[in-house]
C-alpha cells in the first residue's frame, strides 16, 4: 500500500496500552513517525519529523512557534487528549493548522484517580502500604469523608464526575465555576459559590480548571490563607494552577493537611521540594491513563485525523478560525 502520509506521534500514551487507534492508522495507508516525549531524543531530530508530517498527535510536549514552522506540511495538530496549554494556538492558526481535541473521552479515568489521589491522602493508604511493607505494623488515623465539604473548582467535565463520586461518599458539594449554566449544577444537586466562599468553607479542595492565562496561579498563598486550618487539596488539574511554592509553605505549617497531585509545575518534577513531604501523595500524570480511555482518546484523535485528511471539517477544532467561514 503507498503510504498516504505522515502522522508525527509524540504523545507518550497514544499507541501504547491500547494500540487499536495506531494500527488503525496504519491500516489507513498512514505512516508513523514516532518521537516520544521523556525518552531524551533531541530536538533537531523532532524538529525533522515535524517538518514530514501531514497530522501531529501531542501530548504534554511543547509545541512553539520554533517547532511549528518546521510543519510546511502540517495540517492537523490533534491533542491525546484535552487542554491545549502547551500548544501555541496563535501559532498554530496563523499557519492555518487545524487543532483538535478529545473531549469526553477521559473524564471518567480523571474522576477515578481523583478520588483515588484524595483517599490515599486522608487514609494515608501509600504510607500504610510502604510500612507494612518494612516489616512494621503501625496506626495511621485518617480523615473521615462522610459530612465534609468539597469544594470543586471548575465544574465541567471531570469536575462534575468527581461531584457524582462524592456525593457517593456521602460528601457535601460545593462548586466555583462562573462559566457553567447555573442549572448544571441544580441538576447535579451541588451548590455554586463564589470561588471565596468556596475556599472558605470546604475540608477538601479539587481542582478541574483548564490552564489559561486565568486560572495560573489560582491557588497561591493569599488563597490558601482562606482556606480552613488543616484542609486537603486534590490537583489533577494543571500543575500551575497551583503556586507550588506557596503549597510547599503551608504544608510545612500543616495550614494545609495534605497536597495530592497527578501534575506538576515542571514535568517529570525532577528535585521538587514537594516530593520531600511525608503529606504529599503524587501519581505521574496518569489521571487520563485507562486502557478504557486511551481506546476512546486514541479513537477520536483517529476519526479526526481523518477527516481533515478527507477534506472535511473534524469536531472539536480549538481554532475554529482556520476555516474561511470561522
Ligand atoms: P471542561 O472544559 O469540561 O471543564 C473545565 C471547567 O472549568 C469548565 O466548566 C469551565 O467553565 C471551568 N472554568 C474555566 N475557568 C474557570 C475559572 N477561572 N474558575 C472556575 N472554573 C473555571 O474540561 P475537563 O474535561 O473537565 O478538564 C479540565 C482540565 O483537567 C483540563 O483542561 C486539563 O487541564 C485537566 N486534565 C488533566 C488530566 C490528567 O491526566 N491529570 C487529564 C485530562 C484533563
Amino acid at each position: 500500500m503507498t503510504t498516504k502520509a505522515n502522522v508525527l506521534v509524540t504523545a507518550r500514551s497514544f499507541g501504547r496500552d491500547a494500540p487499536e487507534p495506531m494500527e488503525r492508522l496504519r491500516s489507513e495507508g498512514f505512516r508513523i513517525l514516532e518521537w516520544r516525549e521523556g525518552t531524551g531524543l533531541g530536538i533537531y531530530e523532532l524538529k525533522e519529523k515535524v517538518s514530514e508530517a501531514f497530522a501531529w498527535i501531542v501530548g504534554a510536549h511543547p509545541v512553539g512557534s520554533e517547532l511549528l514552522e518546521k510543519g510546511l506540511r502540517l495540517r492537523v495538530i490533534a491533542k491525546h487528549g484535552v487542554g491545549v496549554d502547551n500548544l501555541d494556538l496563535h501559532a498554530a492558526t496563523e499557519r492555518g493548522i487545524v487543532v483538535v481535541t478529545a473531549p469526553g473521552t477521559n473524564d471518567q479515568a480523571v474522576a477515578d484517580l481523583t478520588i483515588g489521589l484524595l483517599l490515599s491522602l486522608v487514609r494515608a493508604i501509600p504510607k500504610a502500604d510502604a510500612s507494612v511493607k518494612l516489616g512494621r505494623w503501625e496506626l495511621f488515623c485518617g480523615f473521615g469523608l462522610a459530612g465534609k465539604k468539597m469544594g470543586i473548582i471548575g465544574l465541567g467535565r471531570i469536575g462534575q464526575n468527581v461531584s457524582r463520586r462524592a456525593k457517593g461518599f456521602d460528601m457535601e458539594i460545593l462548586a466555583h465555576d462562573p462559566y457553567l449554566p447555573g442549572e448544571v449544577a441544580r441538576n447535579l444537586g451541588v451548590a455554586l459559590a463564589d470561588l471565596d466562599t468556596l475556599l472558605t468553607k470546604s475540608d477538601i479542595v479539587s481542582l478541574h480548571v483548564p490552564l489559561m492565562q486565568e486560572t495560573e496561579g489560582l491557588i497561591g498563598r493569599h488563597e490558601i490563607s482562606m482556606m480552613k486550618d488543616g484542609v486537603w487539596v486534590v490537583n489533577t488539574s494543571r500543575g500551575k494552577v497551583v503556586q507550588e511554592k506557596a503549597m510547599y509553605e503551608a504544608l510545612i505549617s500543616g495550614k494545609v493537611a495534605g497536597y495530592a497531585t497527578d501534575v506538576f509545575e515542571q514535568e517529570p518534577p525532577l528535585g521538587n521540594p514537594l516530593l520531600s513531604l511525608p503529606n504529599v501523595v503524587v501519581t505521574p500524570h496518569i489521571g487520563a491513563y485507562t486502557k478504557d480511555a486511551l481506546r476512546m482518546m486514541g479513537d477520536r484523535v483517529v476519526d479526526r485525523i481523518l477527516r481533515v485528511f478527507r477534506g472535511e471539517r473534524p469536531e472539536f477544532i480549538i481554532n475554529p478560525e482556520v476555516y474561511p467561514l470561522g
